[in-house]
Order: C-alpha cells, then sequence, then structure tokens
C-alpha cells in the first residue's frame, strides 16, 4: 500500500488555492453579490477552499462572455476544434495523477478508481469526440436534375450545462467534449459539493482555451442553476442530478422553449440467474464482483446496481458469497491505493444514506453485513463513511424503490425468468441493468424485455465513449456519450438550391 499526500501537504502533487472565483471570459471574476461557501472535504471533514457564490448577475457575465466568444469558436474547422480537444486530453494525461489526487480529495472515491477510471475515461472522451467531429459528414439530397438539398451540422451557440458531484471531472468531460466537439461556447456550472476540481482541471487546460469558449459559475442550485437553466439567452440546457431537480429543469427550459437533455436518477436491478452457481469458477467470480459493483465509487453512481434479484434456486448460497465478498472490501482513506470504497461526498449525503438504513430496518428489511457508519478513527474521524451495507427484503420496500444514492445493495428472490423481468421493471427508473447467465438465448431476451437505456450483460459498471448512455422512463431524456451526442448540440441546416437555368 502506498498513499498519496494530501493536496497541499508535504510531498503533494497538487494544492488547491484557499479561494476559487467564477471563471468567466478566460479568467477569474469574483462574485456580484460578494459571497462564499466553504469546500470541506469528505475525506476528513475539514474545509479546504472556498468558492464563489454564484447569483443570476455572474450568471448574466458568463453568458455574456459566451455569446462574445461562440460566432468564432462556432466557424472554426472542425479540424481545428479536434486539435484543440485532443491538446486537452494530451495535457490531462501529462497531469493525471495529479487531477486523481484533486478529484479523490474533493469527492472522498478512492484513488485507484481516479487512476483507473474517472481519469482516464474523461481523457478518452475529449479524444472520441475529437475523432468523432472530424469524421462528421453532412448529406446532399438531390431533388431533381437541377436542384439539391444540402444538410449541413450547425452549433447551437452558447449552451447551459449543470452537473452533479458524483464523478466531477468525468461528468464535466461528457459535457464539455461533444459541446465544444460541436462548436458551442459553454457556460457550466459544477455542482456546489464539487466545483473545485473543475476549476483545477481548467488551470491546466486555461491556456488552450479561446476566452469566453468555457465559462465556470459556481454555486447553488436555487441561486446559480436556475437562471442559468431559465436564461433566454442559451441555447439548450444539458442536465445531470436527481429526477426531481431535472423536472425542474425541464419547467424553466419550458419557459423559453428551450432543448433539454437530462440524464437523471435510477434504481437498477442487477438480476443473477441460477445457471452462474452452476458455471466454471471464473464465471461465478466474475458474477459476484459485479454483485459487489454496488459499492463502487460509494454506490453513488446514478447506474449502482443498488436491487440484486437473485433466482431462488441457487439464491442462498449465492446470497452468502455474496455477502462475504462485500465483507472483504478494503475501505479506508481514499489516498491509499488498496483502498476500494472511500467516503460518501457530503455530510447531507452520509445522513441521507444512515436514514435509509433506519427506513429499510422499519419496514422490515434484514440487515446481511454493514447498515452502520463506518468508525475509521484517526484524522477521518471526521470524514463521511459508510460501511458497504446488503439488505434483504422485497420489492415493494422503500429502499428497493428509492434512490439511496450509497453503498447499499437490496436483494431479493425471483422464480423464472418472467418474474426477474417484472420485479427489474417495478420501477420508475429504468437507467441501467445488470443480467447474468452463460445462457445467451436467456441474456438476449432479457437484455430486450428490461426496459433500461443500458443493459450490462455479464458485465457492469464499463462507460466506454463510443457506447450510448442514457435513462428510459424517469431517468431521463437523450443519450450522452457515442457521437450520436453530436446531434443534442448542434441544429441541421438545410439549403435548398435550384440551379436551373430557366424558371421552374
Ligand atoms: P442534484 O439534482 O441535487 O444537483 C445536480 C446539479 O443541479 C447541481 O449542480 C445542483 O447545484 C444543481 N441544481 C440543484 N437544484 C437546482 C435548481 N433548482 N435549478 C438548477 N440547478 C439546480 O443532484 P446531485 O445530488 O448533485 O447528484 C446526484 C444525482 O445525480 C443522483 O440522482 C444521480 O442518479 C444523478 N446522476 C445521474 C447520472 C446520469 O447520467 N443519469 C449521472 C450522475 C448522477
Amino acid at each position: 500500500m502506498s498513499r498519496y499526500a494530501a493536496p497541499g501537504t508535504d510531498g503533494a502533487l497538487m494544492s488547491y488555492q484557499p479561494r476559487y472565483d467564477h471563471w468567466i471570459g478566460g479568467s477569474y471574476v469574483a462574485p456580484k453579490q460578494g459571497g462564499y461557501f466553504e469546500n470541506p472535504t469528505p475525506v476528513t471533514g475539514a474545509v479546504f477552499t472556498e468558492i464563489a457564490r454564484g447569483t443570476a448577475e455572474d450568471v448574466e457575465r458568463a453568458i455574456d462572455a459566451a455569446h462574445a466568444a461562440a460566432p468564432a469558436w462556432g466557424r472554426t474547422p472542425p479540424a481545428e476544434r479536434a486539435q484543440l480537444l485532443n491538446q486537452i486530453a494530451q495535457r490531462m494525461e501529462a497531469h493525471l495523477e495529479e487531477l486523481a489526487v484533486a478529484e479523490s480529495w474533493e469527492n472522498g472515491k478512492p484513488i485507484r478508481e481516479a487512476l483507473a477510471a474517472d481519469i482516464p475515461l474523461a481523457i478518452d472522451h475529449f479524444r472520441y469526440f475529437a475523432a468523432a467531429i472530424r469524421s462528421q459528414e453532412g448529406s446532399l439530397s438531390q431533388i431533381d436534375e437541377d436542384t439539391v438539398a444540402y444538410h449541413f451540422h450547425e452549433p447551437l451557440g452558447v449552451v447551459a450545462q449543470i452537473i452533479p458531484w458524483n464523478f466531477p471531472l468525468l461528468m464535466a468531460a461528457w459535457k464539455l467534449a461533444p459541446a465544444l466537439a460541436a462548436g458551442n461556447a459553454v457556460v457550466l456550472k459544477p455542482a456546489e459539493q464539487t466545483p473545485a476540481s473543475i476549476h483545477y482541471w481548467m488551470s491546466l487546460v486555461a491556456d488552450l482555451l479561446p476566452p469566453g469558449v468555457v465559462n465556470i459559475v459556481n454555486g447553488f442550485g436555487a441561486e446559480a442553476g436556475k437562471p442559468l437553466a431559465a436564461s433566454a439567452r442559451v441555447a439548450k440546457v444539458a442536465f445531470t442530478g436527481e429526477t426531481t431537480t431535472g423536472r425542474l429543469i425541464m419547467q424553466y427550459a419550458s419557459e423559453n422553449l428551450k432543448p433539454v437533455t437530462l440524464e437523471l436518477g435510477g434504481k437498477s436491478p442487477n438480476v443473477f440467474f441460477d445457471d452462474v452457481s452452476a458455471a466454471d469458477d471464473d464465471f461465478l467470480d466474475k458474477a459476484l464482483e459485479g454483485f459487489t459493483m454496488f459499492a463502487l465509487n460509494q454506490g453513488e453512481v446514478c447506474t449502482c446496481p443498488s436491487r440484486a434479484l437473485i433466482q431462488r434456486s441457487h439464491y442462498r448460497g449465492f446470497l452468502d458469497a455474496g455477502v462475504a465478498r462485500t465483507e472483504a472490501i478494503v475501505q479506508g482513506h481514499p489516498l491509499d491505493t488498496d483502498t476500494m470504497v472511500g467516503a460518501q461526498a457530503s455530510n447531507d449525503q452520509l445522513e441521507k444514506i444512515l436514514s435509509y438504513l433506519d427506513i429499510g430496518q422499519q419496514e422490515g428489511a434484514r440487515v446481511l453485513t454493514g447498515g452502520v457508519r463506518a468508525e475509521l478513527g484517526g484524522e477521518l474521524e471526521g470524514g463521511y463513511y459508510v460501511r458497504p451495507t446488503v439488505l434483504e427484503g422485497g420489492n415493494d420496500m422503500r429502499v428497493f424503490q428509492e434512490e439511496i444514492f450509497g453503498p447499499v445493495v437490496s436483494v431479493t428472490a425471483f422464480e423464472d425468468f418472467d418474474e426477474a423481468v417484472r420485479i427489474a421493471n417495478d420501477t420508475l427508473y429504468g437507467l441501467g441493468a445488470g443480467v447474468w447467465t452463460r445462457d445467451g438465448a436467456r441474456a438476449y431476451r432479457a437484455g430486450r424485455a428490461i426496459q433500461a437505456g443500458r443493459v450490462w450483460t455479464n458485465c457492469y459498471h464499463a462507460y466506454p465513449a463510443h457506447a450510448a448512455f442514457g435513462g428510459y422512463k424517469q431517468s431521463g431524456i437523450g443519450r450522452e456519450n457515442h457521437q450520436m451526442m453530436l446531434d443534442h448540440y448542434q441544429q441541421t441546416k438545410n439549403l435548398l438550391v435550384s440551379y436551373a437555368p430557366q424558371k421552374m
């Protein structure tokens, strides 16, 4: 085991500034109303920086800067935009460990995941959209001998992006890379819990970006997010966060008839058919690993496999093995390279998870392991740690229906294929799902029958840039990742041209 030094301490790879203002028009701008709020690290609970508290006036200023930059940026050749995205990726790669430390310290996630997943995936996202924009083509339809219809992709102009705290840099990359590739200028509002890692990223890439092309306004949802989403001067609102907030965002944007993409909550089923336990040891091992994925990123993942459905014929044996595997998860200091589960992102989130553990027990769920705050002692005493928890109960319980967003899985049994699909779909969400079986036909039929935007089959929690991601039902509108994402950031211009020498 080794431990990265905390930001700003001896031997640290990076340090945060003591204060972050808004990033507008290529420089730091103090908040118009002068307010700041404190940003604590979930690792210890100690405040490590303070952040400008944005208001509508700051949002207006950022939108002004974006409008000033948008026309020239939108006219740059695709190859030039692609080059810039590749340069961003290269810069991030050169600073990968620093970015991982920044992310881990601000969000509480284990450094090994930030190093192996969050930052590399964010880097790849910029590369993917660099390639996507280079290879994008318009089209031409021949109307008659002398008349053609050209179809061009045009940027939307200035777009608003509002993101959550669970993957600060990856969520920023998912939004920024396609928007910039398509030629838009952006006003981005990070979550109030995790703005600093995005500012740290900006400090690394600022010299690459023309001023005003990316603007960052910090602050709270009601004070900074709402005026941004409600602005008549943005052409589109892209949002990731809770379903209840998504509903508000849609209302705000509808006032000005602005399109929205929404990536919202989930309560994803992870379905284990009985042939899994009869399979070879390697496959069973892989499936058990899949069971424990509910604890990845402390369960703070929109696609967290928070409901495990296990076929009754192998229920007890598989579940016992899953619980044993859960108990072997190493929880500890997020900057230790051995740590598999770190801290919840905020004290509010910690309290919310603990209250759901109470709710579950009150409604009759059995705690098979965990169920409590993790007391890790020492400097971690003030941090926000929850033991990975396995609950057993029925799908009508609140802990099976409501998004807990913590390292908690609710487990129940099913008899046969039809019941598995019925329980899997008995939720208002439809973001992710997992299906585990060696039977190819059963895997295919289950994957098609489960109402979710992504069904992982014999795997889970993989997020390649070129696979479409998004929600069915109340989990969202639109898709992210994949080149189809460019459609959400472009509009179609049709030129209908007559080359006929005489009148028609
Ligand atoms: P949240 O909805 O509370 O906040 C998300 C963002 O919206 C933050 O920046 C916040 O400041 C802002 N916001 C809050 N209220 C607002 C308002 N009235 N107007 C404008 N902006 C407002 O969500 P969260 O707690 O930060 O994130 C966790 C949620 O995000 C979970 O529900 C999770 O499932 C979801 N999520 C979804 C995806 C996905 O791709 N579907 C990915 C990650 C997280």
